[in-house]
């Protein structure tokens, strides 16, 4: 099914099937974004009230507008500008959960950029009081996650530490790519058992499985992983230590990819998503 453009196509066979959004009380969803993405900007309100139609009612999120560099509005800033913006998204997007009736847990997500910078605005610690963050977002692939780089190997260990002190979360993006594949972080999962370590997308899967069975601080999420990925992690025994997360809004822009929105997505085109993939804001290919 081709899902670009044909909203009105969409929104019909969604009426047509009949199905319902998912109505259990109290379906988390631990992978959600807001905050520019691309060209896209997803507002938190209408994030949180598009899942929230959906059925969705608790959530912990991150905002996507630290994943594309020091940039605001897709124009170059510097890493303090930066860093106030983000933080300005996170507190509206606190409110904003507060008036959608959406149970939120913000993550800081952490960039190199900001942290690694000469003129560095702000601390990892003192970032971390600034809004009542629950935990961590680290996106190596996003941003500029130079593993040889010691201070960077340096920060990702406060993150760890930080989360590991405290019992919190750390949401890690893993795929592939050497630089983001789930045994990069086992070191740092090794040294904080505290932590509480979120192996994003469940790939690739034989190493998700090996970190899982080795380290009881991890767990692994659904976010874009294929239904035969979650299956397979359900036959060797690890469906308890996997979340269900989404990656919403993200799928969006996936979905229509073809030809990617730009601007602020209308909330009822958001909304809209979130009812037809039954609050997934996923369908596979
Ligand atoms: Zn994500």
């Amino acid at each position: 099914m081709a899902l670009s453009g044909g909203g009105e196509v969409q929104m019909k066979t969604s009426a047509d099937s009949g199905k319902m959004p998912d109505e259990r009380p109290g379906r988390t969803d631990w992978h959600v974004h807001i905050g520019a993405f691309a060209d896209a900007y997803y507002r938190a309100e209408d994030v949180f009230g598009a899942l929230r139609a959906a059925g969705t009612t608790e959530v912990w999120f991150s905002s996507t507008t630290s994943g594309f560099g020091l940039r605001i509005g897709g124009k170059p800033a510097g890493a303090g500008a930066v860093y106030r913006y983000i933080r300005g998204e996170m507190r509206d997007a606190l409110a904003a959960a507060e008036r959608t009736g959406m149970k939120a847990h913000a993550l800081y997500w952490v960039m190199p950029e900001v942290h690694c910078a000469p003129d560095a605005p702000v601390r990892l610690a003192r970032a971390m009081e600034e809004l009542p963050y629950e935990g961590f977002k680290l996106h190596p692939s996003g941003n500029a996650w130079d593993w040889d780089d010691s201070a960077v190997e340096r920060l990702a260990d406060e993150v760890f530490a930080f989360a590991g002190e405290r019992g919190m979360r750390v949401v890690v993006h893993c795929g592939p790519d050497p630089t983001e594949r789930p045994a990069v972080f086992e070191r740092f999962v090794a040294r904080h058992p505290g932590a509480t370590v979120q192996l994003a997308h469940c790939r690739p899967l034989k190493e998700t499985c090996q970190m899982l069975r080795k380290h009881p601080n991890t767990v692994c999420d659904t976010a874009f992983a294929a239904k035969a990925t979650q299956v397979a992690i359900r036959a060797f025994g690890l469906g308890n230590r996997m979340v269900h997360g989404t990656d919403f809004p993200a799928t969006h822009w996936y979905a229509n990819r073809e030809t990617p929105p730009t601007g602020t997505v209308p909330a009822m085109d958001l909304a809209e998503f979130a009812m037809r993939t039954g609050g997934d804001g996923w369908e596979e290919e």
